[in-house]
């Protein structure tokens, strides 16, 4: 096994991780990449879980071009329908009150829905945005009173220090999350405030077939990793698959991650992965049996790239999911609709490919339908 260091802690030593796999990749925009590779490694001194290949070393390239945006955003039903930007402002202001006024940076602003909703509900901010990728373009015209910058980070010099810095999916994408720390603690006022929104890995597994979440985040190892940056949480929230932190600058201190606890967790979800590959298949064994059409649950990587890891890529044509933003988007060889069309076409096994969360849930609900129901076997 070729040796990598570590990009957090340097070690040289690492646990390689399922799967082993170069060609087509998905990635968390949904689109696909030809000539990746997934090189996933627990790294045996700090525990930092990493793909040592994927986009790393090409985020550049890849990062900055036109056609990166975010994918459409799921809506949360609670009592009343918010955009996710709207509950993470919630869930922000649930952990730390915000000051009444300031300056505010979207540190991976995206398409600039998150300013743009907090500008509605604190008007006065000053804001800033950073964004490399093709969801520039939208977010200037989004938020023409934002500062905006089309460039990575480290390239960025602001004309002040922030009062807030918003990071919401963005350390699990950088080559350097430690690096991208230590700016925003550079940056960040007296007394200001860093807010915090990652998808955990640990209910995530599928992320190892993910060609640009380089990083695999817990709430531990980024909470330590935090630390070492100058960086304490002063409030946490991990609910289901995201988890959001809080922060105040504080006095770096040593990285001190419990590397045998992160291993522990990448074990569990590589067992969950391949799971999760062998239910597939069985759907489409299943299906193919009795005449019938296989789909995937979820738009989450392990369905796109299930078929891959089979070595059929042009075996599922059908994606089922709840969240109709993405309903008639083409993934691959594969067109995504809602559960109400599965009849329809013709759908008569249906392989979860979501995160364990919501085996249960969706189970249930699939049952209301006239489909098998195949639920990875752990
Ligand atoms: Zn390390």
């Amino acid at each position: 096994m070729q040796k990598v260091s570590c990009p957090v802690c340097g070690g040289v030593e690492s646990i390689r991780l399922y799967p082993e796999y170069s060609g087509t990749c998905v990635t968390s925009q949904l689109d696909f990449l030809a000539h990746c590779t997934l090189d996933n490694r627990c790294c045996d001194s700090c525990g930092f879980i990493f793909n040592a290949a994927g986009v790393r070393g090409r985020t550049n390239l890849v990062y900055t071009q036109q056609n990166w945006k975010p994918k459409p955003q799921v809506l949360s039903f609670g009592n009343s329908i918010k955009s996710q930007q709207e509950r993470a402002l919630d869930v922000f202001e649930e952990m730390l009150p915000m000051p009444g006024s300031g300056r505010i940076l979207d540190f991976g602003a995206g398409r600039g829905f998150f300013l743009e909703y907090f500008s509605r509900r604190h008007p006065g901010w000053e804001m800033f945005a950073i964004e490399p990728g093709g969801g520039q373009m939208e977010h200037a015209q989004r938020i023409p009173g934002a500062l905006s910058y089309g460039v990575p980070y480290y390239k960025v010099e602001l004309p002040h220090k922030m009062d807030c810095i918003v990071v919401m999916s963005v350390l699990e994408h950088l080559e350097d999350p430690l690096a991208a720390l230590r700016w925003i603690v550079r940056n960040l006022a007296d007394n200001g405030i860093v807010y915090m929104q990652h998808p955990d890995f640990e209910h995530l597994p599928g992320d190892l077939f993910c060609a640009d979440h380089i990083g695999k985040l817990t709430p531990s190892y980024l909470e330590a990793l935090c630390a070492h940056a100058g960086l304490k949480v002063v409030a946490g929230n991990t609910g289901r698959v995201m988890f959001n932190f809080a922060c105040k600058a504080a006095v770096p201190s040593p990285l001190c991650t419990d590397a045998r606890q992160a291993l522990d967790i990448a074990h569990k979800a590589e067992h969950i992965a391949q799971a999760s590959v062998a239910c597939v298949r069985e759907a489409l064994e299943t299906a193919s049996r009795q005449g019938g059409t296989a789909a995937v649950f979820g738009t989450s990587p392990v369905g796109s790239m299930a078929p891959y890891m089979l070595g059929c890529p042009d075996a599922i044509h059908w994606i089922v999911d709840e969240n109709q933003n993405v309903w008639g988007r083409q993934i691959g060889n594969a067109t995504v609709i809602g559960p109400e069309r599965m009849a329809e076409c013709g759908i008569t096994d249906v392989a979860l490919a979501i995160s364990p969360t919501y085996w249960e849930v969706v189970s249930q609900k699939l049952a209301a339908y006239n489909v098998r129901v195949h639920r990875p076997q752990t």
